[in-house]
């Protein structure tokens, strides 16, 4: 990035992200002043070459601007040490994200960018909206929030596409966030141990939509839909997303039709029906969003139907691996609780449901209604004796104990299952530290016991 070049730059946070960022502000001739509370980092990013010292011991009105790294509290539960020096000197505090827009902004202002926030389903909106792109043809940096720094992306020019997924925190640090199309798919009182109130969480992702060319909202949330509402009387392009209503003007999904209303009357724009990877109503918010970003970004519609029909979804994600016969095998081992193993079950309907691992709290209760689904669970690391107190008479289980003897026992039972479609499922509502190393290793497992059955036609 060479918006700093020349000038002098404070960063705190030299973490994955923070380091490539340091990298990038030297590379663009910055003069960068980098520091962490862990010594280790310091040490590693001075090995890399970025110059530190402790930020509380230098004159902080020579900086331009300060970077912070995602995760260093802006605000909540108090504003780290350097943010306050930051404030008291008057230097402006920006993340990663707004040293993008403004490299965007300076080299190549025309080329598309969408942006994507929200409590839930970012990452698959963001890939799946990637693949569109890809698929059509067009040249596309991912990134951001879902994993690569959006300094380490290509940078912008003319017919490049940038699809970069935002948390509330980089938005917070971005105050002239301008994308092409802004994204906020939903709101739930989430995170909000970091932002404090709902309010001031939605104030944050409103910033968002509201200085995007579009503004890409759904609606079914009362938070969201006021978003809408004010954006729109502000000024602002609004495309409205819904998966439970009726709209006459925006996408909207009904059953699995996902639907196009222009001016009170609505089509059909594509059905998702046999979309395995998008299966459930989540994903019908999330594909709609894909289609209204796409749509306002000046792709084809038969371009995006394509996107849409062969999205491999995310990994860990209610991700199909494999099939067998009727049997689909899910891994959804990125549902480290019982909130995020919800969609997952309501997706499916004759479920062998594997799950258990390092319990958190509030167990599988909530997860009660969807119990009449599921064939049997099979249950496995430090959880499963309080999952199956849980499950009770309702469900059939057995302790499997390991994830290997769970996915035999579930793949046997499932094949003798004559009753039509089932799936095969780790969601297993628990953090798996008892067991993995984290919920990635784990689904790896997962898929290599489901790839070492007799029968299985690999999908990934
Ligand atoms: P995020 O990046 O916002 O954490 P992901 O796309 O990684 O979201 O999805 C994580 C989990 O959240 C999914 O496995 C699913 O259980 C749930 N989810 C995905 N999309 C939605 C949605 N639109 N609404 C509610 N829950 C969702």
């Amino acid at each position: 990035v060479t918006t700093f070049k020349g000038k002098k730059v404070a960063l705190f946070g030299l973490g994955g992200s923070g380091l490539a960022t340091a990298e990038a502000l030297v590379a663009g001739g910055a003069e960068v002043t980098a520091w962490d509370d862990n010594p280790d980092s310091v040490a590693k990013a001075a090995a890399a070459g970025i110059p530190t010292a402790d930020l509380r011991h230098v004159d902080w009105r020579v900086f331009a601007a300060f970077v912070l790294s995602p995760g260093v509290p802006l605000t909540h539960p108090k504003p780290h040490w350097s943010v306050d020096l930051a404030h008291q000197a008057g230097v402006e505090i920006i993340g990663d994200v707004e040293l993008f827009v403004r490299e965007r902004r300076a080299h190549a202002p025309d080329c598309p960018f969408i942006a994507i926030t929200g409590t839930n389903g970012k990452s698959t909106t963001t890939a799946l909206i990637a693949h569109i792109l890809k698929t059509s043809g067009r040249d596309t940096q991912l990134g951001g929030n879902i994993g690569t720094a959006v300094l380490t992306l290509e940078p912008p020019q003319t017919g490049r596409f940038y699809v970069v997924e935002c948390s509330s925190y980089q938005i917070d640090l971005a105050p002239t966030l301008n994308a092409t199309a802004g994204i906020l798919l939903n709101l739930t009182p989430d995170h909000l141990d970091r932002h404090g109130t709902i309010q001031h969480y939605a104030d944050i992702k409103e910033r968002l939509v509201a200085g995007s060319g579009t503004a890409v909202i759904g609606v079914d949330d009362s938070f969201s839909s006021l978003i809408a509402d004010r954006v729109e009387r502000a000024g602002a392009k609004v495309v409205r997303i819904s998966r439970r209503q009726v709209l006459a003007d925006g996408i909207y999904a009904k059953g699995s039709a996902l639907m196009r209303a222009q001016g009170g009357s609505s089509s059909l724009f594509t059905d998702l029906a046999g979309i395995q990877t998008l299966r459930g109503g989540h994903n019908a918010q999330n594909a709609a969003a894909a289609v209204a970003a796409c749509l306002a970004v000046g792709v084809g519609e038969k371009d995006i139907v394509e996107g849409l029909r062969t999205f491999p979804g995310l990994r860990h994600r209610m991700q199909p691996v494999a099939r067998k016969g009727e049997i689909v095998f899910v891994n959804d081992s990125k549902a480290t609780n019982a909130d995020a193993a919800a969609p997952a079950l309501s997706s499916y309907d004759r479920i062998y449901w594997i799950a258990g691992g390092l319990p958190k709290e509030g167990g599988i209760a909530s997860l009660a209604p969807f119990f009449p689904k599921i064939v049997k669970a099979y249950l496995i690391g430090e959880a499963a004796p309080a999952f199956a107190a849980t499950l009770g008479e309702a469900v059939p289980y057995e302790i499997s104990g390991t994830l290997e003897r769970a996915v035999t026992h579930a793949a046997e039972d499932a094949a003798r299952d004559r009753q039509g479609p089932a799936a095969v499922m780790l969601s297993p509502a628990c953090a798996s530290f008892d067991q993995y190393k984290n919920f990635e290793v784990r689904g790896d497992a997962f898929v290599g016991h489901v790839a070492a059955l007799e029968g299985v036609t690999m999908l990934i």
